[in-house]
């Protein structure tokens, strides 16, 4: 590919470290509070902050600067370029993680109510859970659409004749 690449830089906002996944064991290695900036490497222009060191969302790869015009890498891959562990963090990132967490204690507190009182489950209402609820769905039919216009893309630019 044409162009020069970018470069991240790295800034931790706490202290360096903050919560890890690996302190959960979790495995990967970024942080919550942890933010990455990417200039541009011609007119050094930032043109993109992300939390933690990944790129959050699957691109071509290819940006033009929107202060010098200069066309260079962006350090982006497709989605059937990312590895697992890229995919893993931009399904579910720390947030959303533990937002799922919570959800889930929420419905296994309805599921108990159901299950050893047989009633109905009347710590939360049902509006709540749906209140609750929606912002996942939300997230991952976003995620999703995401996802599907990048694997698109990705066959496109594989297609003979296509630029
Ligand atoms: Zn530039």
């Amino acid at each position: 590919m044409d162009g020069l690449r970018a470069i991240g830089n790295d800034y931790a906002l706490l202290g360096g470290k903050g919560l890890r996944w690996s302190t959960l064991r979790w495995g990967s290695q970024w942080s919550i509070f942890r933010c990455t900036v990417y200039p541009c490497p011609y007119c050094r222009w930032i043109f993109k902050i992300t939390w933690g060191p990944f790129n959050s969302l699957p691109g071509t790869g290819e940006r033009a600067c929107w202060h010098c015009k200069q066309v260079f890498w962006d350090g982006s891959n497709g989605w059937p370029e990312m590895s697992s562990e890229d995919r893993y963090s931009f399904v579910l990132p720390i947030t959303i993680g533990g937002y799922l967490a919570a959800v889930l204690v929420i419905a296994g507190l309805v599921v108990y109510d159901l299950l050893y009182f047989k009633m109905p489950a009347n710590r939360v209402d049902l509006s709540v859970a749906i209140a609750l609820v929606l912002p996942l769905l939300v997230w991952f039919a976003f995620r999703s659409v995401q996802v599907i216009r990048s694997v698109r893309r990705y066959n496109e630019r594989g297609k003979p004749g296509a630029k």
